[in-house]
């Protein structure tokens, strides 16, 4: 039996991430072997090494160095190592965005000042504008990290999700604890004709069921399960979402055509409708949009 989960520095390895960092702190033992010269005999490396890992795309003397950046960056993770447990969260990569800038005292040093709105005291200010401090740096400095990015925190504010629905055939079963895991209130579900809003409000009961979609000057999001002419990629819905400074309300639809009546900008999620149920196709969206990394 192995004695733990076995690791080689080596400018060969995959390149060093937050999610290998996170993956090998919950193991329960990880032995990191550092090289020296050439390196390690490849049939120890066979033989032994679960990981080999890089720090990026330069060479050095010997394996310690990388050992001790990831023994300093799972050391982080461990409860109790750092003594605010949220500032870890908040730290850049952690949900896969750069922190906001940080700021010291005094308030004015060598005639630069620190933004007026944290010494403002208001909390709510201060939070909205860490936020925004943190998108912006991402999307100037780091757009790469969007993709896998985990951004539900970081959307200026509401974001909610409506589903266009044709006849009582369509199923959103599980759709409202989606709803609910992703923090996006009640799903408000769009029927066009009184006696299916009286079904649905019997099938889904913990839904809102509307007569039509109520944007309430939200940035409407549609999303279309195949591409089509104007519609951006999921991955740059995920940028408009994260940009936008306001609500923001995505809809699905049972028969797309419902969509192309609405207002809004179009996402889509394959390059081919790939033909799967709409609490699916929900689920699909949410991971692609605001999924945790
Ligand atoms: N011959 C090796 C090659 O070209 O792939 C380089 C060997 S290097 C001089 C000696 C040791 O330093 C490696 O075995 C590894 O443990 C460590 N090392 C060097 N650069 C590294 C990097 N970018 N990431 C992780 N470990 C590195």
């Amino acid at each position: 039996m192995k004695p733990g989960f076995v690791v080689f520095p080596s400018p060969q390895g995959v390149l060093i991430s937050q999610e290998i960092i996170e993956s090998l702190a919950h193991q329960e033992h990880v032995i990191i072997f550092c090289g020296h010269y050439e390196g390690i005999d490849e049939r120890f490396i066979e033989k032994y090494v679960d990981l080999e890992i890089s720090i990026g795309d330069c060479v050095l003397t010997g394996g310690e160095i990388p050992a001790m950046l990831m023994i300093d960056s799972m050391s982080r993770l461990v409860p109790g190592v750092v003594g605010k447990s949220k500032a870890v969260v908040e730290d850049s990569f952690y949900r896969g965005m750069l922190d906001n800038p940080n700021y010291t005292r005094p308030a004015s040093w060598e005639g630069l000042e620190v933004p007026e709105v944290l010494l403002s005291g208001n909390e709510r200010e201060i939070s909205r504008w860490r936020r925004r401090e943190a998108v912006t740096r991402t999307l100037t400095r780091r757009p790469d990290l969007i993709s896998r990015a985990s951004v539900r925190d970081y959307i200026s504010e509401g974001i909610s999700l409506a589903v266009i629905v044709d006849d009582e055939e369509a199923n959103l079963s599980g759709v409202s604890d989606l709803c609910r895991a992703y923090d996006l209130g009640r799903l408000f579900i769009v029927a066009r004709t009184r006696e299916l809003r009286e079904a649905m409000k019997k099938k889904y009961p913990e839904a809102k069921i509307l007569a039509r979609v109520e944007s309430d000057s939200a940035l409407v999001v549609k999303l279309f399960a195949e591409a089509r002419e104007n519609s951006l990629h999921s991955l740059e819905i995920k940028r408009k979402c994260l940009e936008h400074e306001g609500k923001i309300l995505l809809v699905l639809a049972q028969d797309e055509r419902a969509l192309e009546r609405l207002d809004g900008v179009s996402g889509y999620l394959y390059e081919r409708d790939i033909n799967v149920p709409l609490n699916i196709q929900v689920g699909i969206a949410l991971d692609r949009l605001l999924g945790k990394r």
